[in-house]
């Protein structure tokens, strides 16, 4: 019996077990669910041991713990290969939304239902079965393998950072994989190969000691509404382009090969419209909406607060208030720099008749991998064999910090971001689902990927 074979034979037990690590409600942002955090981890690395993994260990952070496991007998001439996974999920709410409960997966018309189904239990496992098809066959694995299990990815990964590099030597591979997003559309795999990276501020501004009498002091008093609106609108040119000098200076010209080929996605206009709902597009002018939201930069409001906005009518001029803008950057951007640029644009824009302040929220690098490297090539060839499509390569408009902190310990590495969920998976909403169909062709991508990795396929 070969791999596919094996993992074919021991398909319901494998959903068995994913069942098993859905029950346990392992979510990262609620202190009553440290246990069951713990719980998680400590099911991962029993599962990583008995499949045949070796040190396979929980590893402290100064959060929710990370879990580790490698096999290395490939031999120094192999490649390595670090998986990265997460198993901590989403809170639940709305419960009463859900059509099952959320800790209890329910199989319904070929899917496998429950919190964390998707986003990232069942992914992980994936990658975990792969190898356990190919240790249980062939005794070894064609490539060395190290996985690293995140606790902490849906509140942001606030200790990825240090951890990654305190444990630097550890991590050190050839290649890195990430299954932890989804195809395009059902049958039609896709390959991220590049993130935006963030720069997210916020700006207060005050004006008077207190709230003031809009009658007393109304014409007298710069209202830090107004002032807040006047600075706001002078971000952007009216044409849709950000206006802060120097923000544009570091973006990379457009590649037209790289262009050519994003035009042949099938999503367009069309789409957009029926996504978001709006009445038309608006945005940097010159530029096709996928250029906008994966190859361009761009400053967002995220939210305003100030004033009164309760039932009926308060005359009153508001003390102070904030605002809260974040950049989406694209390579070669430094968020440290563009945090200052947009700083100092808005302390240029500031009148003298209030004080603005400006605070640096979260800054993240952004990423882009060679999707010409072989190991992106095998990837491709890898879901082509799983799945009888060849992916599409997408630029995500996202950013996912550990991408970026992987890349900053192994410089040049590259990322294949391996995705089986579906875009209707409802991975942070109520009735999160797994399509099983997916779950079983992902693990034979992910054989076939580590066999190609190691040139044995
Ligand atoms: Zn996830």
């Amino acid at each position: 019996m070969n791999a596919f074979e094996y993992a074919e034979a021991n398909y319901e037990t494998y959903v068995d077990q994913l069942k098993e690590l859905l029950r346990i409600p392992s979510v990262s942002t609620l202190p009553e669910h440290r246990g069951d955090i713990r719980r998680a981890a400590e099911w991962l690395r029993d599962h990583l041991e008995s499949v045949g993994l070796k040190r396979a260990e929980i590893l402290p952070s100064e959060g929710h713990p990370f879990v580790y496991a490698e096999w290395l007998e490939a031999g120094a001439d192999a490649p390595t290969v670090l998986i990265y996974g997460h198993y901590d999920v989403q809170p639940v709410d709305p419960l009463d939304e859900w059509i099952s409960p959320p800790f209890e997966p329910t199989e319904r018309g070929g899917n496998l239902y429950a919190r964390g189904a998707s986003d990232d239990k069942g992914q992980t496992l994936i990658n975990i079965k792969a190898v356990e098809a190919l240790l249980a066959t062939e005794g070894k694995l064609p490539v060395n393998v190290k996985f690293i299990l995140e606790g902490e990815e849906e509140i942001g990964s606030p200790n990825a950072a240090p951890f990654v590099r305190a444990h630097r030597d550890r991590l050190q591979a050839d290649v890195v994989m990430i299954s932890d997003s989804g195809l395009l559309a059902p049958g039609q795999p896709a390959m991220v190969y590049g993130l935006r990276g963030m720069t997210y501020l916020e700006m207060i501004v005050s004006g008077p000691r207190v709230d003031l009498h809009s009658g007393a002091f109304g014409g007298t008093v710069h209202n830090p509404a107004q002032a807040i609106a006047e600075i706001i609108a002078a971000l952007h040119n009216p044409d849709g382009s950000v206006n802060v000098p120097g923000f544009y200076d570091k973006v990379r010209p457009l590649d037209p090969v790289e262009c050519a080929e994003l035009a042949k996605l099938p999503w367009g206009e069309e789409q957009w419209h029926e996504e978001t709902g709006c009445a038309k597009p608006w945005g940097e002018p010159g530029f096709t909406l996928v250029e906008r939201t994966g190859l361009r930069p761009t400053l967002e409001i995220n939210g305003i607060g100030v004033g009164f906005f309760g039932a009926g009518g308060k005359t009153v001029i508001p003390a102070r208030g904030v605002a809260k803008i974040s950049c989406r950057l694209v390579p070669d951007q430094d968020p440290e720099e563009i945090f200052r640029r947009v700083r100092d644009r808005i302390l240029a824009l500031a009148p003298d008749t209030v004080k603005v302040q400006v605070n640096k929220v979260t800054a993240a690098q952004p990423a882009l991998i060679d999707r010409k490297s072989p190991a992106m090539q095998a990837a491709a060839r890898a879901f082509e064999a799983g799945f009888g499509a060849k992916p599409v390569f997408i630029r995500g408009g996202g950013s996912i910090p550990i991408v970026a902190l992987f890349q900053e310990a192994m410089p040049g590495v590259p990322v294949a971001m391996m995705g089986y969920g579906l875009p209707d998976d409802s991975g942070h909403s109520p009735n999160e689902k797994f399509t099983l169909a997916n779950f079983r062709k992902g693990i034979t991508t992910s054989i076939h990927y580590l066999k190609l990795l190691a040139g044995s396929d």
